[in-house]
Parts: C-alpha cells; sequence; structure tokens
C-alpha cells in the first residue's frame, strides 16, 4: 500500500518520506530505529548518572539568561533529592517566561557534567499543573533516521500508523521461512517476523533494553537472519548473472600508466604492485572483472586505481572514477588532473552540484566520446550521462555506495551484451572469511603495506574538561604553522543538527583563537563552498578545519599533522581509524587528540585504548568485530556494499554461517518464498537486479 493512503501524508511528507527511501507502508514498517528513549520512567534526580538519558519530574528554582559569548537561557530545576541545570541556546522570551519559580516541568534529555551538577541541553519538556498525572509511556520511544523537515514525532507517528496496520488479521505479513528452517534457529526462529518487526519499534516497558541495543534480542536476531538471507541470495543470483556478460579486452601494454608511475617521486610499494598486477591481468580478460581492492588508510589506493583507469583510456576507451561525497570527488579531480597533465589524457568532472552551463558541456563531452577520464559523484549514473564507450568503472571508497548504485553504473556503461570491467576500493578492512562472504559478488584483492617512512601517529586521549588545554595547545601549534583538523561527530538523527553542532564549535573555536584562520565545512555547504574551503585548507591559508565526519574518507592533505576528535567517545573504531587517517600523511609527525566526555562506558573505553595502542586497520578492525554493537554506531549497518538494515556483521557472525549452510537449498526448494524474501528485504532494488 501506498504511503500516501496513510492519514496526514500529503505530498510535501510523501516528497520527504522519498528521501529516506520510504515510498510504502511496508517500507516504514522495515525503517528501524537508531536507539531507544526511555520514557517509562522518571528517574529521580539525585540518581541521574553523566551520560545517561533520562526522564526527569522537578519544579523550577530560577530561570535567567546568561551571555557566556551567546545568549544562553539557564533553568535551575529540583526533586526532593537534588538539582540539575537546563540549558537552552535557542529560546523565546515566552519560553523563558514560562519557567516561573515552583512551576511544575517534566524534561527529557542526555545528562552531562556541567560547572557544579549535572546538567541537560535543550532538553524536551513539558510545563505541567501541580496535579498533573506524570506523561510516562508504555514503550520504549524509539529515535528513527530522519532527513530535514521531517520531525521525529511525525516520523515516529507514521511508523506507529504503519504498524498498527499490520496488526490487522487481514494485513499480517506472511510467514516466509519455512518451519524446518526456523525450527533449526533456537530462539529467534520461535519469534514470527511479524512480532519481531513490532517488538523494534515499540518494546513495551520492561523489555531487556540493554539486549535490544546490543542486538543480542532474538526478535532482532530473526530479522537480521532474514535479511542476510535475502542479501545472500540476492549476491548470488547475481554474480550468476554477471558471469553471463561480456567486456572488452584491455590488452594494451600499460605503457600510459608505467610512464606515469616512473615520474612520481616514490617507487610503488610491493603491494601496490602486487594488486595492479591482478587488476591488469582481469582486465585483459573478455569477461568483466569484478574485484574489489581492500587497504588501509594511505595505503595508495589511489594509483592503483589510476592504473586500472589508464588501461582502459590507452586502448581507446572511456574510464570513470566514483567518489562517494563531492569533497572526495573534487579532490580526486584536482590530483588527477595534475597528475594526468603531461599525459594528454582529458579528465572530466561531473558532480550534481554544478552550475547547469558547465554540467551541460561535461555531458557534451562525455557523450561524444572526447572525455576520456570522468571522476564524479553518484552523478554519474544519472539519466542524463551517456557514456559510449565506458570500459573501466572504479568506484573508490566502496563502504559508502550499496551494491545497487554500482550496478545501476554498470548497466549506463553496458552495450549489448558488452559490460564496463569494475573495481571497487575500500578502506573498510574487514576480515578476510567475512569479505569473501560477503562480497559474494566479487573476487578480491588487499594492498597490505603502507608506504615506506610512515610514522605512527602518536594517539592521546583528554577528558573534555581539558578541552581548553587541548585549545591552548592546538592554538600554539597553528602558530608554528601546523595545521589541523577539529573534528565534531556529534551523532544526531539529522544531518542539519550536526552541521549546526559544527557551527558551534567552529564560532566558539574562532571566538578563542582570533589570530587563527579557520575554515568549516559541512555536509549542508554548497559543491563550491566546499571547494572553496578545502582548497584554501590545503593552500595552507586555512589552519584548522573544522568538520563533521564528512571528511572522514579519502581527504587527503598532507600538511595537515594534528587531528582533534571532540566526542570521541561517539565513534566506533573504523570511523576513528578512519578520521586518524586524515593525518600523518606526509613524512612529518602527526598526532591525533581524542576528546571525550567521562564516564565512558566500557566498550568506549575500549575503543580509545585500542586506539592509542594501534595504527593498523586490520587490528582495529579486528577489535572493532568483536566490540561493535548495532545501532551503536552510525554505519554500523552499512557494511561493505550492503546496505542492512537489522543485520550487523560483527553481531551477527553466526547468523552469517548458518545463512550461508541453507541458502542454496532454500532458493531450489522455495523459489517463490525465496523472491519474496529478497523482495521484502531489498525492494526495488531486488527488482533492479532482475534487469
Ligand atoms: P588511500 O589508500 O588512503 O586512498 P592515497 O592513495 O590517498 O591513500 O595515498 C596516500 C598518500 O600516499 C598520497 O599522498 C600518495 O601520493 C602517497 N603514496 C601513494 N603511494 C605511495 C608510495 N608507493 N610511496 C610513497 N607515497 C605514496
Ligand atoms: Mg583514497
Amino acid at each position: 500500500m501506498k504511503i500516501t493512503e496513510l492519514k496526514g501524508v500529503g505530498p510535501e511528507t510523501a516528497a520527504r518520506l522519498e528521501k529516506l527511501h520510504l515510498r510504502s507502508i511496508e517500507d516504514l514498517l522495515f525503517h528501524f530505529p537508531l536507539r531507544y528513549q526511555d520514557k517509562t520512567r522518571i528517574v529521580p534526580i539525585g540518581e541521574l548518572r553523566p551520560g545517561q538519558a533520562a526522564l526527569v519530574e522537578g519544579r523550577v528554582g530560577d530561570a535567567h539568561v546568561a551571555y557566556t559569548g551567546r545568549r544562553v537561557l539557564i533553568v535551575r530545576i529540583g526533586d526532593d533529592g537534588g538539582w540539575l541545570q537546563l540549558r537552552f541556546f535557542h529560546f523565546s522570551m515566552a519560553q523563558k517566561a514560562g519557567f516561573q519559580p515552583r512551576q511544575r516541568l517534566y524534561a527529557y534529555g542526555e545528562v552531562r557534567v556541567a560547572r557544579g551538577g549535572l546538567e541537560i541541553i535543550h532538553p524536551e519538556y513539558r510545563l505541567v499543573g501541580a496535579h498533573h498525572a506524570a506523561p510516562l509511556e508504555r514503550h520504549y520511544t524509539p529515535v528513527y533516521p530522519t532527513t530535514e523537515g521531517l520531525a521525529q514525532k511525525s516520523l515516529r507517528r507514521l511508523v506507529r500508523a504503519a504498524v498498527a496496520w499490520f496488526q490487522k488479521p487481514e494485513n499480517r505479513l506472511e510467514e516466509l521461512l519455512p518451519g524446518e528452517m526456523t525450527r533449526q534457529l533456537g530462539a529467534p526462529g520461535a519469534i514470527a517476523t511479524q512480532e519481531a518487526l513490532c517488538l523494534l519499534h515499540e518494546p513495551p516497558a520492561g523489555t531487556d533494553l540493554a539486549l535490544l541495543t546490543e542486538g543480542r534480542h532474538p526478535a532482532r536476531k530473526r530479522l537480521a537472519f532474514e535479511e542476510l538471507l535475502a542479501n545472500i541470495l540476492s549476491l548470488k543470483r547475481l554474480r550468476a548473472r554477471q558471469r553471463r556478460h561480456k567486456a572488452r579486452a584491455l590488452d594494451g601494454p600499460g605503457r600510459l600508466f608505467q610512464e606515469l608511475a616512473g615520474a612520481l617521486p616514490f617507487a610503488l610499494t610491493q603491494a601496490q604492485q602486487k594488486v595492479i598486477a591482478e587488476i591488469l591481468q582481469d582486465a585483459r580478460r573478455e569477461s568483466p572483472m569484478m574485484r574489489l581492492v581492500q587497504g588501509d588508510v594511505g595505503s595508495g589506493k589511489t594509483l592503483v586505481a589510476v592504473a586500472a583507469l589508464l588501461q582502459a583510456i590507452e586502448a581507446g576507451f572511456q574510464a570513470a572514477l566514483m567518489a562517494p561525497t563531492e569533497i572526495l570527488a573534487e579532490q580526486h579531480y584536482d590530483n588527477l588532473r595534475a597528475l594526468l597533465a603531461s599525459s594528454g589524457v582529458s579528465v572530466c568532472a561531473l558532480s550534481g552540484r554544478q552550475k547547469t552551463r558547465a554540467r551541460q558541456a561535461a555531458l557534451r563531452r562525455i557523450r561524444d566520446g572526447q572525455a576520456q577520464l570522468i571522476i564524479g559523484t553518484h552523478a554519474l549514473f544519472q539519466e542524463a550521462v551517456e557514456f559510449p564507450r565506458l570500459a573501466m568503472i572504479v568506484v573508490d571508497e566502496q563502504h559508502r555506495f550499496g551494491v545497487h548504485q554500482r550496478l545501476l553504473l554498470k548497466e549506463k556503461g553496458a552495450h549489448g551484451e558488452l559490460r564496463p570491467h569494475q573495481l571497487i576500493m575500500t578502506a573498510t578492512p574487514i576480515p578476510r572469511s567475512l569479505a569473501m562472504t560477503m562480497y559474494a559478488d566479487l573476487d578480491y584483492s588487499v594492498i597490505d603495506e603502507l608506504p615506506p617512512g610512515r610514522k605512527q601517529i602518536k594517539t592521546i586521549a583528554l577528558p573534555e574538561t581539558r578541552r581548553d588545554e587541548v585549545i591552548a595547545r592546538l592554538h600554539e601549534s597553528c602558530r608554528d604553522g601546523a595545521q589541523a583538523y577539529w573534528v565534531c561527530p556529534l551523532i544526531e538523527e539529522s544531518e542539519s543538527l550536526q552541521c549546526r553542532a559544527a557551527e558551534a564549535s567552529y564560532r566558539h573555536l574562532q571566538g578563542v583563537m582570533p589570530d587563527l584562520k579557520l575554515g568549516l565545512i559541512h555536509g549542508n555547504l554548497h559543491g563550491d563552498e566546499k571547494e572553496a574551503v578545502m582548497r584554501a585548507f590545503k593552500d595552507g591559508a586555512v589552519n584548522v578545519l573544522v568538520a563533521t565526519t564528512v571528511i572522514e574518507v579519502g581527504v587527503d592533505v598532507a600538511n595537515a599533522t594534528l587531528m582533534i576528535i571532540d566526542n570521541a567517545e561517539r565513534l566506533g573504531l573504523a570511523q576513528l581509524h578512519q578520521l586518524r587517517g586524515r593525518v600523518g600523511r606526509g613524512r612529518r609527525q602527526s598526532s591525533c587528540v581524542l576528546i571525550y566526555a567521562p564516564p565512558l562506558s566500557d566498550k568506549a573505553a575500549r575503543r580509545i585504548r585500542v586506539m592509542r595502542k594501534s595504527n593498523d586497520g586490520f587490528e582495529i578492525a579486528a577489535e572493532d568485530m568483536r566490540l561493535r554493537g548495532p545501532g551503536e554506531i552510525m554505519g554500523t549497518r552499512q557494511a561493505g556494499q550492503i546496505h542492512f538494515r537489522v543485520a550487523d556483521l560483527s553481531q551477527d557472525a553466526e547468523q552469517v554461517q548458518q545463512v550461508l549452510k541453507v541458502a542454496d537449498d532454500f532458493a531450489a526448494r522455495h523459489p517463490r518464498r525465496a523472491e519474496k524474501l529478497t523482495q521484502r528485504w531489498l525492494g526495488r532494488f531486488a527488482r533492479y537486479a532482475e534487469v
């Protein structure tokens, strides 16, 4: 059923839901919470712990506006056992007037350490009369990934409506796993798909929340199994289909790349050479290469990509390089244009944010075959782009793309039975065995060596109470000519909130270091604004680049030697490692400072310990696998080429093994159910794979 048939969904809301790929009521049911809030009970103020999100009840002591560089409204509330401060940066006078002394209220938010006590910044709150009953929820409150203009509340209401719709007997989801299969699954097998879904959206008060958020709840396990099965079925089918296609044999001698490599100020590492040889061997065949290259941050993947791209260009074809972000695409464009300047290769950029004129010109050059190397974001596979002679596609930092986006691009280069060769590069180090199963449609190479002379990045961790010291040291180093990143990875439901957090840090840092030049970069800036900031940073005109995690992948500014990550406790190991990898790219000693808000959870403490101890991506990845829980970090569910909704490879390795055992048999004996299952979990993307 279409989503517009739900009450309150007009064209505008539908368009926003579309951004989240939510089109049908079923899509809503499969849109899972990131985390939960506990508004099922009131926590006495005296029992609050920092880091905890809690519902509190109290009376206003006093409310006043303070000026600490910016206007803040500070409200003190208390109950029998203690005091708590509420702090607001955005507020109206009417709002302030509501906080009369003795006014009773409920507030919900994350508790932090403040000067002289505890506080909640921007709590949700409700003012109530003296005898108003507590607004306790019967379920834990889900928090969903959402998008600009779609309030968490509205989305929550819609999902709730979808859940209710599916509860009606005539709408219940069909059980797709045969009984003999569910019996083998143990506890997760005993829960019906329908029940499992409802539980994830509306966990009743008293559900073991730790079990749920750490991914060990049987309901989640059940859904993870189904999702993994759907994905593996789809990948197996894809792979079978790929094998039927043909490709152009790119059998040139590789002179173009050899010339380029010969002119570099360094020699390729053994590992780079080995992987390039593997790629060229594939590219010389008449069947399309489908190869994944894994290489730690800084292992020199770009040059490996260039070898593949030039192999196609040398043979007279077009080659495309696709990057996951505008920043990265622009950086590749700048670098490769410089690198290829003397080779005569014509390089062309295509981005979603180009001005119409520039875009038209680029499209024309691509269409008439003049452009040999095309660099861009996913804008590359939009309809208006026509590649007459595309023979090689390199997808950089694959973990940001889904398998289906790659397929779309590949189909762009299709000519009858011919498909372009494809190389996928990722810095997400996953253990080989897992890579082999999850990239079931790809061959696999590893760049297992870093260029010589790289120094270990010194990593220290400091509590946020020492942030001022960090800033002072940063200030000093920058006065001595160093360049630094300051990353604010506040995890919020929407990107725009993240951007606002970065803006606030930017203002604060600029305020305390007025003599330095600061730059700000986040996802909401326009392409040319981002480009200008990145360029200024690269040129050394900007000392400190304040950023969201948009700079996480690929950004390469060799002069930057200092990486400061604020709220580091909120990030997962893979992300921390990626971010840290933005420094230590030149020969100078680099450092990384992790600022965290104590007290650390056990897992966060372990992550920070691992970061201090190790610089090795594979070691960190192995540790990451042990530590990670779903929903704990953003992007956890997006492993490799598969965008998971509930499954998590670090949690569900056992499920993967189970799935691999039963998948073929299931597909053979229950083709109709297998089809429905892939349809259910992969939706229109699964249909695409049919093409
Ligand atoms: P990543 O694998 O993270 O994409 P890059 O391709 O961006 O790494 O390379 C990181 C840096 O290392 C770049 O500045 C690049 O010029 C340099 N580099 C690449 N290969 C070598 C090598 N064999 N020796 C020395 N430096 C290299
Ligand atoms: Mg790279």
